[in-house]
């Protein structure tokens, strides 16, 4: 029978239905493709709507561009597209979707139905399809814009259908889509209505009054805005603070060139950026823009175009660091550091110079140099007083030498932090201060924490890295990826105080850990190293694995013993910790402390 391979083009139908399984996963990709289309065509109000998690009904309805009839029915054909007319446009591409292949992919797998009208056409047309045939095309009133229902998706599917979730998880997915496109398009307004039940309305504004109506109100508190352009980069938009922080990526926003993207480059900038902030795996919220050259972007890494590269990388992180840590040293109305001068960065840092600080002409400590690092200058451990201050037993605080107390209209002695007056503890576990910004209550211990850690960690990296001979070599056996991994980067290794050899397979020898963690168990050392090899790149890595290592020295020892404070020991902790890299968080990501502003209180007391 088998006279020959016959080979044949797959028909249009068969292929839409393929593309379908790229494209269409689930109710929230459907609804995100559709999110994208209408903000393409210019909407500036669009509604959704999902009925039992999607399976039902998913409608997108938009006052955009709308479409004359024959554009219409190009727009449900394979790789139609208004968009791209050939691959070098592939290049530009700055408009969310591009590959003509949603549409038709996910009219081949439900009952669709669109009805459009361009703002010059007295008519609009209505086109249906089912199982991706076409059903009927009609004229249809209808208001300028264009809605898309789909019904019943994946009913000619089974064996996708079977693969979702309950109501209540589809549903989750689609607000998740929804959200991010919230957060990506602000000046649009936006509802989102589930099982004819409005769950957000959300009028056209700017980022800074969509965070609070999607998130709590009271997040922008803890919210910083981000200011940055340099050449290639142009950064806005808002990072957390380290003290609100979450266990996994989800409320880490990147938008790129306006399209919510997720770059694992933009990623580690970030945690880059939070350095020390925690040294757990914890993930700080940001809701940040980027924009360069559409040129400078590759977005057809993923058929769901979802991840990006960059052709600069190098410029992007550097422009995320700096301007994610310009940002997080801001004042904002909140607990302040000391002046940009008095600031210095763990030596031998990969952070770039930040503009600001070199317009103020500050010097910077070089490697190894000789300015000793903050917490080390400041004389941390053991709280004593400042120089030339003297503890004022009112409960004023330090205060300078033959200075008289200081006043609310005078703030007499205020020594760059302000004034942190105080007022007691509370179940002798947390402390309660009067500030100029507001009441900040502190949790002593984490504060240790967080100064103990800096200290060492300064000192290390001031120091350099040391290595230490073992008593004895150890060999490590590694899996394979992790043995790759590390034969690849023997020389980053050695350079962190690793004295390491092949030993034949996926064996090693290990005989010089780094002093730091000398303590450590080699090949669980070399391990953590691998994967962090992996997911950091070898730049910022010896950094990541000691900053790791030294916090949980930190939290296990020293500080749990330390007896309660005395009331000046814990305003000079405040003091110091103010002055910390990182002050809000303890190596751990515990928050230290918690400010509630002045203007916060006002509001919780209706008086604003
Ligand atoms: P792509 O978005 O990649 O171009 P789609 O299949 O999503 O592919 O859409 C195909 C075409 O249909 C678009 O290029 C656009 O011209 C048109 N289109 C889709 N949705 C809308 C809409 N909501 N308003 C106006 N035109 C639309
Ligand atoms: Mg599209």
């Amino acid at each position: 029978m088998t006279s020959g391979t016959r080979i044949s083009i797959l028909s249009d139908h068969v292929a839409n239905k393929i593309a379908a399984g790229e494209v269409v996963e689930r109710p929230a990709s459907v609804v995100k493709e559709l999110l994208e289309n209408a903000v393409d065509a210019g909407a500036d109000d669009l509604s959704v709507d999902i009925v039992a998690g999607g399976r039902k009904l998913i409608a997108v309805a938009d006052n955009g561009s709308g479409m004359s009839r024959d554009e219409a029915l190009l727009s449900i054909e394979r790789h139609a597209t208004s968009k791209i007319r050939d691959v070098d446009d592939i290049e530009r591409v700055s408009t969310m979707g591009f590959r003509g292949e949603a549409l038709a992919a996910i009219a081949a797998v439900s009952r669709f139905e669109l009805v459009t009208r361009r703002r010059e056409d007295v008519e609009g047309t209505c086109i249906r399809l089912s199982g991706g045939t076409l059903q009927d095309v009609e004229e249809a009133g209808a208001p300028a814009g264009t809605r898309i229902s789909v019904r019943n998706l994946f009913f000619n599917v089974p064996a996708r259908r079977k693969f979702l979730r309950t109501d209540q998880t589809e549903t989750s997915h689609v607000r998740q889509v929804f959200l991010v496109h919230a957060l990506a398009h602000p000046g649009v307004g936006m509802r989102l209505r589930v099982d004819e039940r409005d769950v957000y309305t959300l009028p056209p504004g700017d980022l800074s009054e969509r965070i609070p109506a999607l998130y709590s109100p009271t997040l922008m508190d803890s919210l910083r805005e981000v200011a940055y352009r340099d050449e290639f980069v142009t950064l806005s938009g808002f990072v957390g603070l380290p003290e609100v922080h979450r266990p996994n990526r989800a409320d880490q926003h990147t938008f790129i060139n306006g399209r919510p993207a997720q770059a694992p480059l933009v990623h580690a900038a970030l945690s880059e950026a939070y350095q020390g902030a925690w040294a757990g795996r914890r993930y700080p919220v940001t809701f940040l823009q980027i924009e360069l050259d559409p040129e400078a972007v590759d977005v057809n890494v993923h058929p769901t175009k979802k991840e990006v590269r960059f052709r600069k990388p190098g410029a992007v992180r550097d422009a995320v660091i700096a301007g994610v840590q310009a940002a997080l040293r801001s004042a904002g109305g909140t607990v302040e550091g000391p002046p940009e001068a008095d600031r210095v960065r763990p030596a031998g840092g990969g952070a770039p110079p930040d503009p600001r600080r070199e317009a103020a002409g500050a010097s910077r400590p070089r490697p190894g140099g000789d300015a000793p690092p903050p917490a080390a200058r400041q004389g941390y451990p053991g709280p004593r007083a400042p120089a030339g201050m003297r503890w004022q037993s009112d409960l004023t605080g330090w205060v300078q030498q033959g200075e008289r107390t200081a006043t609310p209209e005078d703030p007499g002695g205020d020594e760059g932090g302000g004034r942190n007056r105080l007022l007691g503890r509370i179940a002798s576990e947390f402390a309660v201060f009067d500030t100029p910004e507001g009441m900040v209550l502190l949790d002593p211990k984490a504060a240790h924490e967080r100064l103990i850690f800096e200290r060492l960690l300064n000192q290390v990296l001031a120091d350099g890295i040391q290595s230490q001979g073992l008593l004895s070599a150890e060999t490590v056996d590694l899996g394979p990826r992790e043995a790759a991994l590390v034969r690849r980067h023997l020389d980053a290794l050695r350079e962190m105080g690793v004295g390491i050899a092949e030993f034949g397979g996926d064996s090693f020898v290990v005989d010089a850990l780094p002093s730091l963690v000398s303590d450590a168990e080699p090949g669980e050392l070399i391990r953590e190293i691998a994967e962090g090899l992996q997911t950091l790149g070898t730049r910022s890595l010896p950094r990541t694995v000691l900053r790791e290592r030294i916090a949980r020295d930190v939290s296990g020892s020293a500080v749990r013993h330390r007896g309660p404070l005395s009331e000046p020991e814990l305003e000079a902790l405040l003091q110091q910790l103010r002055s910390a890299d990182m002050p809000y968080t303890s190596p751990r990501g515990r928050p230290t402390m918690m400010l509630t502003s002045l203007q916060e209180l006002r509001r919780k007391f209706g008086k604003e």
